[in-house]
């Protein structure tokens, strides 16, 4: 059998109670050395076959599995925060299809929620945004134009971009001629969840420049939008006065005129 495993954004203790138990069992652990935690690796038993796929092709990863399920093992595949992001999963699994071999997948904590956390943030804040846009520029890997960071930022909610923060520059210009207004709230958190992490909180207009003064270019998250701000409206769900399948709102006091 093979999982494939969200190691969390770092903390190894991120990573959930199933992910670790399948680490414990395991006779063989492919993982991705550029970002996922060593620390989570001491889980494993002293036999288990540890494989970095920092230096892998696909091919070579499905080779190590297919030779691992020629005896009944437990395989696991150990992607950084949660593999449904930029995991590359998707070809893995359906080469394992293609070849009858039975896998799961075992959710992780991604690091937008990492990020998050480190911020004391909420994306979906009541009167500010009820939408979250996860994207990254355009790479080596290239982007849909309708989903270029220009065209989403006009839509104006909070958005979390990944694998950019080499691109600062280009970045921050995307995202004010898209139309986020140059004071809009941003941060950039660096190895969110890491004793190392680091957290910038600035505003669009500057978000290069704190970048580059932190000497910030990559494993790292760049965060925009007004949750980032201090303004939004209390939310209904806790309001004394809001009545759900759950709890009876008070009357409203009457107001004596
Ligand atoms: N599957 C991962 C994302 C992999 S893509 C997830 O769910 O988080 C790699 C990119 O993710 C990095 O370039 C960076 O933008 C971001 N990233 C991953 N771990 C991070 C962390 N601990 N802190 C900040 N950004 C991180």
């Amino acid at each position: 059998m093979i999982y494939f495993i969200g190691a969390g954004p770092g903390d190894p203790e991120l990573i959930t109670v199933r992910g670790q138990k399948l680490l414990q069992q395991a006779h063989c652990v492919i993982y991705a050395g550029s970002l996922v935690n060593p620390a989570l690796l001491a889980l494993c038993r002293p036999t288990c076959r540890i494989h970095n796929s920092a230096s892998m092709t696909l091919e070579e990863v499905l080779e190590v599995m297919l030779e691992m399920e020629k005896t009944a093992s437990v395989t696991v595949r150990l992607h950084t925060g949660d593999p449904s992001m930029y995991g590359a999963i998707r070809e893995q699994m359906d080469r394992l299809d293609e070849g009858g071999i039975p896998f799961e997948v075992v959710p992780g904590v991604s690091s937008f929620q990492g990020a998050a956390a480190a911020l004391h943030a909420e994306y979906t804040l009541p009167g500010v945004s009820q939408t979250l846009i996860l994207t990254r520029m355009a790479g080596r890997t290239p982007v849909p134009e309708p989903e270029s960071i220009r065209n989403l930022a006009g839509v104006g909610a909070s958005m979390v971009v990944f694998l950019s923060a080499g691109m600062l520059e280009q970045l921050q210009q995307e995202l004010l001629a898209g139309g986020y207004a140059s004071d809009t709230p941003a941060a950039i958190v660096y190895k969110a969840t890491w004793p190392e992490e680091k957290i910038l909180r600035t505003k669009l207009s500057d978000l290069a420049h704190a970048g580059r003064e932190a000497g910030i270019s990559k494993t790292a998250l760049i965060l925009v939008g007004g949750f980032l701000g201090s303004a939004y409206d209390r939310s209904l769900l806790y309001h004394p006065l809001f009545t759900h399948g759950f709890r009876e709102g008070e009357k409203a006091p009457v107001e004596e005129s």
